[in-house]
């Protein structure tokens, strides 16, 4: 039984109400171009996705892009910050808080209008103080058109990496989307996404019959495996990170852009997130180990809030509520460390 709560207006009508000024686009537009030349391999930067697990509330958010914003400045000869700016949260259980876009207010019922209307101003106004567009997890592939004009890169989660909508949808991103390796880890799985999201495809999406012409700038995210019993499993080593380019090579009919980032949370740190740093500095040595592997590796992604660790509900400004994130010195000298070693 389906219970109509709340009519939402078409995404025409959310974007129309709270447009992206004109001085916005352009810098949206830079911020996509720089990413696309990483991912497209026509810049030796390295991209480093990295923020908050969840955005659960817009203040802390926004004093954290900020902070990012003026890093950004200091390493863009290096590197491209794209701030994680994640608000639909995938839930292992299928239960639990899902995100600002169904909850604007963590602690309160479930608003989807007022959650999609908070989304798009957050967005808007985390371009605005950092001079950066941000990443955000597509995990309904129908609601990307409610941020479609505000996001640089696209994520598809490991529970989502096998799902026919978000491979099809991905495909007609003009972006990066970064798909991660499903929960079980297979990389024939991820490398099947890829070519699905990387080819031209026609498809229902809204109203209408579409048709895409495939994004070359799908790539793969490897962000650990859980295996038969529970356990997490790290996958960005070099054995894996090599295998993967071994799969982009042989994969009939070919894939554009062989592209590798690693996340470093998730199974990669079993979440123990002081890992991060470590991970990231074991992923730059085995990066001037191999020319190969310098190639295919692409950046990084990285859970980090202003307050290091998590907390169960909103108490402490500007710490996870998801997700443990590293707090804001360890994220500064870490990027400045990746910086360095480019
Ligand atoms: C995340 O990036 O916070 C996330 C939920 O990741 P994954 O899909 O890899 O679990
Ligand atoms: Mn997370």
């Amino acid at each position: 039984m389906f219970e109509v709560q709340c009519e939402l207006p078409a995404p025409e009508e959310i974007r129309a109400a709270q447009p992206l000024p004109a001085a916005l686009a352009a810098i949206k537009a830079e911020r996509d171009e720089l990413t696309k030349q990483v991912i497209g391999g026509r810049s030796n930067k390295l991209l480093v996705i990295v923020g908050p697990c969840s955005a659960h509330e817009p203040a802390p958010v926004l004093e954290y892009v900020e902070r990012l914003g003026k890093l950004n400045e200091r390493v863009k000869d290096r590197l491209v910050l794209v701030p994680r700016i994640y608000t639909n949260k995938p839930r292992t259980r299928g239960v639990g808080y899902k995100g600002m876009f169904s909850q604007p207010d963590p602690e309160n019922e479930v608003n989807i209008l007022k959650g999609i209307r908070t989304i798009r101003a957050l967005h808007l106004r985390a371009i605005e103080c950092s001079g950066l567009s941000a990443a955000d997890e597509m995990l309904y592939p129908e609601n990307y058109a409610y941020v479609e004009d505000l996001i640089t890169y696209n994520a598809v989660g490991a529970r989502s990496s096998e799902n026919q909508m978000h491979r099809l949808v991905a495909s007609g991103i003009d972006l990066p989307v970064g798909i991660k390796n499903p929960m079980s880890g297979s990389i024939p799985v991820l490398l099947n996404s890829i070519y699905a999201a990387q080819s031209a495809q026609i498809f229902k999406y809204h109203n209408a019959q579409v048709r895409t012409t495939g994004n070359p700038y799908a790539h793969a995210v490897l962000r650990g495996r859980v295996d038969n019993y529970g356990n997490d499993i790290p996958n960005y080593h070099y054995e894996t990170v090599m295998q993967v380019l071994e799969g982009y090579r042989k994969v009939e009919g070919g894939l554009k852009n062989p592209a590798v980032i690693i996340d470093v949370n998730h199974s990669n740190s079993a979440k123990k997130y002081k890992e991060q740093i470590r991970i990231v500095k074991e992923v730059m040595q085995n990066r001037s180990y191999s020319e190969d592997f310098r190639g295919i590796l692409k950046g990084f992604m990285i859970e980090s809030f202003l307050v290091e660790g998590c907390q169960k509900h909103d108490e402490v400004f500007g710490k996870s509520i998801t997700d443990p994130c590293l707090g804001w010195e360890d994220t500064e000298r870490l990027i400045y460390d990746i910086a360095e070693k480019v």
